[in-house]
């Protein structure tokens, strides 16, 4: 049993938290946002993620999770200390250091023993080293140890507690062997693999993991694009390119781009790293511009298939990113409505959890439903933002007498082209071949 304490209440410090009491150590999840900690503490969780409630109730029921603002008392109370914080992007691309920086000296000034300091945040090549001195610069007792170590998380949210509990691998970065079997020996209970490595290159494997996925999927919309133009179907394309053990089918489903609170963060980030590095990564920089396009082939399609969006009303089916998260960052809807909307169309959403998290974000004239149904009605055209569950499985019987217009755009691929014909609706997906 490990006392660890976990900075940063968020998507990733939550579930590892949980996680990581789940497999029997005595955890402190902390943050600066007292109203997060105080939810926390009356048993509602701020974030959506499948699982999480349970395993939290579970793990505090048992003692072996406990949630404080007070972080200082937290590291003082632990001998391991993670940090798992936001770094979001900055105006310039490159990733914001500033709640790195703040807990680093928050761990300086309450460091009362060793403890091995674990980076969980994706973090630029370089800040374990920042980290080691900035907590050096703030420790209060000199004579004091600690090791830094840098352990990336690769959860995706929707999946994170499973991803958590039966992850790939564990990447443990560190300068110290002793910090590095301490970290991996913590990992042992998920039984999973470890791989062992230096501080800056366990740095760099998250930004390279992210960018290489993100090419994946630019690389693969960018085939759709090409199959629509000359009567490929890139369904099949990409499954019979999956087959190839070296390419391998995750990751290749056409669709509006990727969102989401890392893929478009990240690749902008390791952009920047090689910019400053002295090398100019064209390759990820054309990942991003195609990535950006392709959110755009929804109005586009809209606009073919109804001609002007001008006085339409238009069903926007999905917000959030991805389906089984409340996360809206960089969502593919936060470019998609407002342009529908400035095209003179009135809008009715549904999401069926990210709708809070989307009102503040969308534009003010924006109808939310309570139900695909409700947003179908009277509308001239459907427009499938994301493959929630209730939405690849909407009733197009009904569908159809709902709407003004059989018109649907399914941004995800998610729907049968064959049953939506079938149904005698004007479908347009991404990059696969119409059924006629
Ligand atoms: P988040 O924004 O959901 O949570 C960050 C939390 O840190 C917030 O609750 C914030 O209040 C808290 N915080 C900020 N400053 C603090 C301080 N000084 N002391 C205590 N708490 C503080 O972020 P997230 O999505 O959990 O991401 C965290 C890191 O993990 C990022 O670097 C991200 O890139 C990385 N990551 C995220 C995911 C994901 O799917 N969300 C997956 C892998 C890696």
């Amino acid at each position: 049993m490990q006392k660890i304490a976990v900075i940063g209440t968020g998507y990733v410090g939550l579930v590892s938290g949980t996680c990581f009491a789940e497999i029997g150590n005595r955890i402190i999840c902390c943050d600066i946002d007292e109203t997060k900690i105080a939810s926390l503490r009356r048993g509602i969780v701020p974030i959506y993620e499948p699982g999480l409630k349970e395993l939290i109730d579970k793990n505090t029921a048992a003692g072996r999770l406990l949630f404080t603002s007070d972080v200082g008392a937290a590291i003082e109370a632990s001998d391991i200390v993670y940090i798992a914080v936001g770094t979001p992007m900055s105006e310039t691309g490159e990733a914001d250091m500033k709640y790195v920086k703040d807990v680093a000296r928050k761990i300086g000034e309450h460091l009362n023993g060793y403890k091995i300091i674990v980076n969980k945040s994706t973090v630029p090549v370089g800040t374990g080293e920042l980290v080691r001195q900035i907590v050096s610069n703030h420790r209060k007792y000199p004579s004091v140890h600690f090791d830094v170590v840098s352990n990336p998380e690769f959860l995706r949210e929707g999946s994170a507690i499973s991803d958590c509990m039966n992850m790939d691998r564990a990447v443990i970065g560190s300068s110290s062997d002793k910090a590095s079997k301490a970290i991996a020996d913590l990992h042992a209970p998920f039984g999973t693999r470890i791989y062992l490595t230096d501080l800056e290159s366990a740095e760099m494997i998250k930004y390279a993991a992210n960018a290489f996925l993100a090419t994946k999927i630019s690389f693969i919309n960018a085939i759709a694009n090409i199959c629509e133009r000359v009567g490929a179907d890139v369904v099949q394309v990409s499954e019979g390119m999956g087959l190839d053990s070296r390419i391998g089918g995750k990751f290749l489903q056409a669709g509006i781009g990727y969102g989401g609170s890392c893929f478009p963060k990240d690749t902008f980030a390791l952009a920047h790293i090689a910019d400053q590095s002295g090398y100019d990564f064209e390759l990820l920089k054309a990942v991003i511009r195609t990535n950006d396009k392709q959110r755009l082939i929804v109005t586009d399609k809209l606009k073919q298939a109804i001609g002007t969006i001008e006085g339409k009303r238009i069903a926007v089916l999905g917000l959030a990113f991805k389906p089984h998260t409340d996360d809206m960052r960089y969502a593919p809807s936060l470019t998609i409505v407002p342009e529908i909307v400035q095209l003179g169309a009135s809008v009715s959403a549904f999401d069926p959890i990210a709708t809070e998290t989307a009102k503040p974000l969308l534009p003010e004239s924006v109808r939310y439903c309570g139900t695909v149904e409700e947003a179908l009605e009277g509308c001239d055209a459907c427009v499938i933002l994301t493959e929630w569950p209730e939405i690849v499985g909407m009733d197009l019987t009904r569908a159809k007498r709902l709407m003004n217009a059989t018109v649907l755009i399914d941004g995800r691929n998610c729907i049968s082209p064959l049953s939506v014909q079938q149904h005698g609706f004007t479908y347009h997906s991404v990059g696969r071949r119409p059924v006629n």
